[in-house]
């Protein structure tokens, strides 16, 4: 038995994870779920696995919590400083699927505590990279990526021979706007932002994914993860997101990973890793893909891959910065408060005006997260007005 915790249960990666936990019942034992506002759907996931915990980040919402919980043996608890708590339990291993920054104390929390953690809040990683590489080296934890291109580099990668990689070609669908000039992006509403064409996901990382700042956060994810130096990480349009993503190796042999679009094959990866379990998805039919196509990626049309390439080579708090001033301006766009070619407008305007030190500690990336954010706002009532 694997006893494991789900950091965001009900969200698109959490309920995925879900599904393969349900599926193998003598395999798994939930220690935990979390959940920020959606009790309902945490308690219903509370119910089917018997979890001996379910934490509600809101934390007015404790007492609907208690009562759709009422009659069974899981233990509630509401509040950020719970959700740690919940990291912080013993279990085998842990799947951090918070979205954004309000997600790195808890993986901070289930690093600490030493065991697996599978990770698919990439921008707790852009955010405080190093200190959570120094944590995990410190607290022997192994961290899984679940971010799908990055599960496929952990599959292809020599992690004994890091040397013998000459390059990792990170794959990008290109998103939704792929092919739209900047004129037609420019009116661009959040209807049309979250519909991604080969996955289902979450409203953030939807958004990202038509910015290709998705893409951007995943080459900091992707040098944090694996050793080859950012400038060897190379970023390809794949619009087909059949090949997850491939490492080159100096004697000139690719490898890749290959599958339809269904997280649930990185989930499951990381879930039974070092071993492999089944996974309900939908299989590969080459015959009907026929072709793969591949493009390079247009850094003037998508200037966040531009962004975060700067950030990713001046290290420091440059990824810190970068990741705030998005989550910000993605939530103002999605509300209706900027537009679409704003995003990467306003992050582009907090880079160049807060520059602060490298952060050493957990503490100095938050303090950065916060005066970032401030910063975004400013420039986006600027841009309102
Ligand atoms: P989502 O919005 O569907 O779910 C987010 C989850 O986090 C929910 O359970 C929500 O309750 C919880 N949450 C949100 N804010 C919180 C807060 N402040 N405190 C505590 N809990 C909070 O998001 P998602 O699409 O599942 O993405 C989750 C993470 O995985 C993101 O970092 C994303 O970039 C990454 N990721 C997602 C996919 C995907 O296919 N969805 C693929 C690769 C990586
Ligand atoms: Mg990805």
């Amino acid at each position: 038995m694997k006893s494991v915790t789900i950091l965001g249960a009900t969200g698109s990666v959490g309920t995925s994870t879900l599904d393969l936990v349900e599926r193998e019942p003598e395999a798994f034992a939930v220690e935990a779920l979390t959940a920020h506002r959606d009790v309902e759907g945490l308690a219903a996931a509370a119910r089917r696995t018997g979890a001996k915990l379910a934490v509600i980040g809101e934390e007015s919402l404790y007492q609907p919590l208690r009562e759709a919980l009422a009659g069974t043996d899981t233990e509630c608890a509401a509040g950020a400083d719970a959700v740690v708590a919940a990291a912080a339990r013993d279990a085998d291993w842990t799947m951090a699927a918070i979205v954004g920054c309000a997600g790195l104390p808890s993986v901070m929390a289930a690093v600490r505590r030493g065991g697996a953690v599978a990770l698919a809040n990439k921008e707790a990683l852009v955010s405080a990279g190093p200190v959570l590489t120094v944590a995990m080296r410190t607290h022997g934890a192994t961290l899984l990526p679940v971010d799908s291109e990055h599960n496929a580099i952990f599959q292809c990668f020599a992690h004994d021979a890091p040397r013998s990689v000459r390059r990792i070609i990170l794959t990008a669908s290109g998103g939704p706007f792929r092919a739209w000039t900047r004129e037609a992006m420019a009116a661009v509403t959040p209807e049309q932002a979250v519909k991604h064409p080969n996955w289902s996901m979450g409203a953030k990382i939807s958004v990202d994914s038509a910015t290709m700042m998705n893409k951007g956060l995943e080459l900091i994810e992707a040098d944090h993860l694996f050793p080859v130096g950012h400038e060897r990480i190379e970023i390809l349009v794949h619009a087909q997101s059949v090949i997850h993503s491939m490492v080159e190796y100096i004697d000139g042999s690719i490898l890749a990973q290959l599958g339809t679009p269904d997280m649930r094959t990185p989930i499951a990866h990381a879930l039974a890793w070092p071993r492999r379990m089944a996974a309900p998805c939908a299989r590969l039919d080459f015959a009907k893909v026929g072709r793969l196509d591949f493009e390079a990626p247009d850094l003037v049309r998508f200037p966040a891959l531009a962004l975060a390439r700067d950030a990713v080579a001046a290290g420091g708090a440059r990824p810190a910065v970068l990741n705030a001033a998005n989550e910000e301006a993605v939530a103002a766009f999605l509300a209706r408060r900027i537009g679409f070619l704003d995003i990467a407008a306003v992050v582009a305007d907090v880079l160049d005006r807060y520059d602060p030190p490298a952060p050493a500690s957990l503490d100095d990336v938050f303090a950065i997260d916060r005066e970032a954010r401030h910063r975004a706002a400013g420039a986006m009532e600027a841009i309102a007005a």
